[in-house]
């Protein structure tokens, strides 16, 4: 299993396999390419885009998809997904990461942000136009956007997914049989403030593993650093190293917060302890690692 790093800074740290850079954010910050490493690119949810011009937002009968609109629960502010002008750039965008040296690029939030959207003139026109049912319309939405987005990228490409394993097609457009042909491998974010309870991560992660048809990398947020967070992160970690997975990536702010989470692996008489008892070798492997590095 491989051990990668989702990171805000351009900088790989020894001992991680993988290093996916947050190049473009949900609040519309948008950086130069990071060189050697994987790129994440948020495409729909895009805040500062939103408020520069409002009319571009996704709206439902409910109302725009917006984190302010309380009849809904929003988590970011999303475009409208066949807006071809922001559509544009985001591809543009993603042109200009592809001529730089970079790894690949990874898309997130390129789907619609739930079943009821969008109901702007221009969707239900092009849905009409389309002959589909509203479900087939949107995944087919979404699935073309894709393509578009893979043709222009040399390296690996990858997508993030929402985590819902059952309803993710209804719901956002995803269709996994589709994206499934189109993308090296899928990133699942399983995001908590800790782990101290983590069934959920594993039965997540058995789902996707098992629904997907492309290898499946999971992340797990470690920029949280007390000690009992930590353990219940790594224990996490080597759960999940008995599934498989292609890997798990580690969210974390910047290089020193992934090299104390090493330090702290390595250090930890009982955890290495735990690890060894409980016969969990891939992960003992990667502790051992980087034991030679930290
Ligand atoms: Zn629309």
């Amino acid at each position: 299993m491989k051990v990668g790093l989702v990171t805000y800074t351009p900088e790989k740290v020894e001992g991680f396999d993988l290093h996916a850079y947050y190049a473009k954010w949900a609040d519309g910050s948008v950086f130069p390419a990071a060189k050697e490493m994987q790129n994440d690119v948020t495409c729909f949810c895009d805040a500062r885009a939103i408020r520069e011009d409002p009319s571009i937002v996704a709206v439902s009968k409910n109302g725009p998809a917006l984190r302010k609109n309380r009849k809904i629960n929003m988590p970011f502010d999303f475009v409208c997904p066949t807006n071809p002008e922001y559509k544009a750039k985001v591809l543009d965008y993603i042109k200009g990461l592809d001529r730089e040296n970079i790894e690949g690029v990874t898309l997130s939030l390129y789907h619609f942000p739930e079943e009821e959207f969008c109901v702007c003139p221009r969707c239900v026109n092009l849905w009409r136009q389309s002959g589909l049912n509203w479900t087939e319309w949107r995944a087919q939405t979404v699935t073309d956007f894709l393509k578009e987005a893979k043709s222009l990228v040399k390296g690996a490409f990858a997508v993030e997914m929402f985590p819902d394993p059952v309803l993710a097609k209804e719901r956002f457009g995803t269709d996994f049989e589709r994206i499934a042909e189109l993308v090296d491998y899928f990133h699942v974010p399983l995001s908590s403030r800790d782990y101290l309870t983590n069934y959920w991560v594993d039965l997540l992660a058995r789902d996707f593993v098992k629904v997907l048809k492309k290898p499946v990398f999971v992340e797990l947020s470690a920029e949280m650093l007390t000690d009992e967070k930590t353990d219940a992160l790594l224990k996490t970690v080597a759960y999940l190293s008995r599934h498989n997975l292609m890997g798990v990536l580690l969210l974390v702010h910047d290089s020193e917060n992934a090299r104390q989470v090493c330090r702290f692996a390595v250090n930890n008489g009982a955890f290495r302890e735990w690890l060894r008892k409980y016969e969990f070798t891939e992960m003992t492997r990667i502790v051992n690692e980087w034991a030679k590095l930290y």
